[in-house]
């Protein structure tokens, strides 16, 4: 039945389980509506899987998985690859070598009061502010990839992959408005990660009381003061981000330390 259990979890944490769940959903899904990759669309999959390979904190087999599929893809003199080459390798890799990825979706920070609520686009935010995270603390992660020393790299290949790939199309839009308005202005990794968090706050604003709110997840202006008192100032009687509590927040929030293994494979 669609009927799941719900799973105790903490606001203060990342799940590694929503992280996978996303991947799996990514690949096994959301990429299959797309019977074959060329031009455009396969050089933002390469991006997305160069990206992720080398800055997804996760465990050694998902990540050896990533990188197997990079060299494929980088080794393929084809311009044209059909998605089920790129399943057959996903499974065949995993059946052989043991290499992993979640075979089914197991939301935990990103479970919603329904079936239908939060899920796989939550696990994809929670996704890129990990990586712009990451590519902070791992500035060398990124060498001989043709990302080197671009402040730019996760957020362009996160706004190309939501263009191409992301099944709400609406999102899509809104998003590249947000990126052609103001991704010129990031100029490093630090101003990157507080880019992505302030659109991310500008979605929620965007979205309070819609039809795409869970009722059990209200949007909010994030993080919230329980999570972060000091964010949060006043001037003038008027609310206040401390941006620089703000960085320093999310780096905590979205370093690899504080990603739980709980529920994860
Ligand atoms: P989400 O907004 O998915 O957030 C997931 C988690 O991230 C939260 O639970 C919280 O822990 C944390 N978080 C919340 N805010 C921030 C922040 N500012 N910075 C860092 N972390 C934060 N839906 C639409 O209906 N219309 C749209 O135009 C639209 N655009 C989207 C664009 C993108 C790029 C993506 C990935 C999704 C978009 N969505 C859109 C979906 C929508 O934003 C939510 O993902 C979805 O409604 C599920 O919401 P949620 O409650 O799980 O929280």
């Amino acid at each position: 039945g669609t009927q799941v259990e719900w799973k105790e979890f903490e606001k203060s944490k990342v799940y590694m389980a929503d992280l996978e769940s996303g991947l799996h959903y990514l690949m096994r899904v959301e990429l299959a509506t797309h019977k074959t990759l060329e031009g455009e669309e396969l050089k933002t999959f390469k991006d997305f899987v160069t990206v992720v390979a080398k800055l997804f904190p996760g465990h050694q087999s998902v990540v050896k998985l990533l990188e197997t599929l990079l060299e494929w893809l980088v080794s393929l003199p084809l311009e044209k690859i059909p998605y089920d080459a790129i399943l057959d390798l996903v499974n065949n890799k995993m059946r052989i070598s043991g290499l992993y990825l979640s075979e089914q979706v197991q939301w935990v920070g990103c479970q919603g009061s329904s079936v239908a609520l939060r899920g796989y686009p939550c696990s994809l935010w929670t996704l890129f502010h990990v990586l712009t995270v990451q590519a902070a603390n791992r500035p060398d992660a990124l060498a001989n990839t043709g990302f080197e020393d671009d402040p730019l790299a996760v957020l362009q290949t996160m706004r190309r992959y939501i263009g191409t790939f992301f099944g709400c199309q609406e999102c899509g839009k809104h998003f590249e408005e947000m990126a052609q308005e103001s991704l010129n202005q990031v100029k490093s990794v630090d101003d990157a990660i507080l880019w992505l968090w302030r659109k991310h706050n500008q979605v929620n604003a965007r979205l309070t009381g819609s039809m795409s709110q869970d009722p059990m997840f209200p949007k909010t202006q994030w993080p919230t003061p329980d999570l972060c008192p000091t964010c949060h100032e006043e001037q003038e009687g008027l609310h206040v981000w401390n941006e620089q509590m703000v960085l320093a927040f999310l780096r905590q929030h979205y370093g690899a330390s504080n990603i739980s293994p709980k529920y994860s494979s």
